[in-house]
C-alpha cells in the first residue's frame, strides 16, 4: 500500500512559488510534494489524491528521470495543472487551456522561475 509521506521542503517551496506566480494562488496548499521512492513512480512525475484527509494531493517527482532544474520545474508545473483541473481532465481540453494560459503568461520563457533556466 502506498503511503502519502511528507513534503520535501525544497520541492514544496517550488510548488508554492509556481502556485503564487502562475496560478494566482488558486492551487490547494495542503498538498504533499516529494521525491518518489525507488520503484514507486515510473513516469517523470505524478499527481494523485492523498490517502489521508488532511491533504488533497500527493505530487511525486522521479529523481531518476530528472537531470536538470528545467526538467524538474517543468514536471512540477505539469502536475500543478492536474491539481488545477481537480484531476478530472487528464490531458484533455481543460488541461490544454490551462497549459496555453501558462505559456502566454511566460512560464516557459527564460528566467521565468529561475535565472538562466528555461523550462523544457
Ligand atoms: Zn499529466
Amino acid at each position: 500500500m502506498r503511503a502519502d509521506g511528507k513534503s520535501n521542503r525544497s520541492l514544496k517551496r517550488w510548488y508554492s512559488i509556481i502556485n503564487r506566480r502562475f496560478f494566482n494562488s488558486q492551487l490547494p496548499t495542503n498538498v504533499i510534494v516529494r521525491w518518489s521512492l525507488p520503484d514507486e513512480e515510473s513516469d517523470i512525475a505524478s499527481c494523485n489524491h492523498a490517502l489521508d484527509k488532511r491533504h488533497t494531493y500527493v505530487l511525486l517527482l522521479n529523481k531518476a528521470k530528472i537531470a536538470t532544474r528545467s526538467q524538474l520545474l517543468s514536471a512540477l508545473a505539469h502536475e500543478c495543472i492536474h491539481c488545477q483541473t481537480g484531476m478530472h481532465d487528464n490531458h484533455g481540453p481543460a488541461f490544454a487551456l490551462i497549459h496555453t494560459d501558462l505559456v502566454n503568461r511566460g512560464l516557459y520563457r527564460k528566467h521565468a522561475l529561475l535565472h538562466g533556466v528555461t523550462l523544457v
